[in-house]
């Protein structure tokens, strides 16, 4: 597997092993995306949906089947996928596009409290502009949200309910269908954030039955600057622009404009075609791996990393305990006690080991957990027992080679 990575390739070439756990953040690149992305600009460069030579054409059925290609890959239509720049960028549309378009004052929007920035500032933004009501759905400290705090945070007022697929932190997985079944029973739109999940577990919207789902390219072994927001059809068809200008229009005049329908209508400006060609490739590489072998490496890989952790003292686990092995989704989030989380990176930096310490992007959940940082080690399918057991020693010297640090640089 680390042979289909360029990158993983060349380092192992050079010797020097790199461990990268730092997938969710960002997956290495597979050669197949590579060379899809550098075929659309060396053979097949030219803006989709606007002339009509043959290469036009040709770009026109290259975004087109990318767009299908993506709705397969997440169980949709393809008319029900809008090609963003990211998760980031998707989160927003269905926030500020939909969210802002039908709240009202007085309504409520329940948000986890294990989102990442991106599915929580969009929402904050919304109910300022519509006088509508946040309302966090609290986990406990391993991240599990009960039925009683389903209950308790969707009820009549409930609008729309927004969560994640997978926290970005803790690894644990919502219960997402539950959570579904409890907003759609107040008639609330559910907003699931997929950015963390859609690399490690089939995507079926209907099966989980969501009405918006976002997600990144990057995260899943495509191209950065690519993403998707699915919607349902009849949401989409109320969903705001959030962007206007060329390639969204029908009909211009000079102080009005009508759009184009979704998601064509929701796609303003020049698009990233080769990114989205890259990112429908990527779907292709996970759907040839097989969600099945994807999990079964990466829970295997996951077992032996949180084992380990836990069998060491000087290690500070959070989320899901030891015993609930299966409940974090490749990640495990952690501190090494006396240590400073971004030193503890640093060291194992070192050993070529890549973690990311900081707040990951989730501020309130951080808070909600007692810290204000933490490490996050993450799996991808290119990891292996190696990487994770040069991990582990790397942790297990953290503490001391922290001092030798800290101390080499008062010096
Ligand atoms: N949601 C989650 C759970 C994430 O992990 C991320 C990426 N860190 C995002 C949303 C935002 O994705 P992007 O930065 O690719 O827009």
């Amino acid at each position: 597997m680390r042979a289909a990575f360029p990158l993983l390739a060349a380092c192992d070439a050079r010797g020097e092993g790199l461990a990268y756990l730092d997938n969710a953040a960002t997956t290495q690149k597979p050669a197949c995306v590579l060379d899809a992305v550098d075929a659309f600009y060396r053979t097949g460069c030219a803006n989709p949906h606007r002339s009509n030579h043959r290469l036009a054409r040709s770009a026109t059925e290259a975004f087109e089947s990318a767009r299908a290609e993506l709705a397969r890959f997440a169980g949709a239509d393809a008319d029900e996928i809008v090609l963003t720049s990211g998760a980031t960028h998707a989160l927003n549309l269905a926030a500020l596009g939909y969210g802002a378009a039908v709240l009202r004052p007085g309504d409520e929007v329940a948000v986890s409290l294990l989102e990442h920035h991106s599915n929580l500032v969009p929402w904050q933004e919304a109910a300022r502009r519509t006088g509508a009501k946040l309302v966090p759905l609290v986990p406990d400290r391993a991240g599990r949200i009960s039925d009683a705090e389903v209950d308790r945070a969707i009820g009549p007022r409930t609008r729309i309910v927004a969560v994640t697929g997978t926290s970005n932190v803790l690894g644990c997985a919502p219960p997402v269908v539950r959570i579904a079944s409890a907003a759609h029973a107040c008639g609330a739109v559910v907003v699931l954030d997929c950015a963390q999940s859609v690399a490690h577990e089939p995507l079926d919207v209907r099966a989980l039955d969501v009405d918006f789902a976002a997600f990144s390219g990057h995260k899943m072994y495509g191209p950065m600057g690519t993403g998707v927001l699915y919607g349902r059809r009849e949401l989409l068809e109320r969903t705001a622009p959030l962007l206007r200008g060329g390639g969204m229009v029908d009909r211009v005049f000079e102080r009005t404009a009508t759009f184009d329908e979704a998601p064509g209508g929701l796609e303003a400006g020049t698009q990233n075609v080769a990114g989205a060609v890259g990112m429908a490739e990527a779907a292709r590489f996970l759907s040839r791996i097989g969600f099945d072998a994807v999990r079964a490496h990466e829970r295997a890989l996951t077992r032996r990393m949180v084992e380990g952790l836990a069998s060491l003292p000087s290690v500070k686990l959070y989320g899901p305990g030891p015993d609930d092995r299966d409940e974090r989704h490749g990640i495990a989030a952690f501190n090494v006690r006396g240590v400073d989380a971004a030193v503890a990176a640093q060291v194992l930096d070192r050993r070529g080991v890549a973690v990311r310490a900081g707040t990951h992007c989730a501020q309130p959940l951080l808070r909600h957990l007692g810290t204000d940082a933490v490490c996050r080690a993450s799996i991808g399918v290119y990891n292996d027992e190696r990487d994770v057991d040069r991990f582990l020693e790397a942790v297990e010297n953290a503490q001391r080679e922290a001092v030798a640090l800290m101390t080499s640089a008062m010096l």
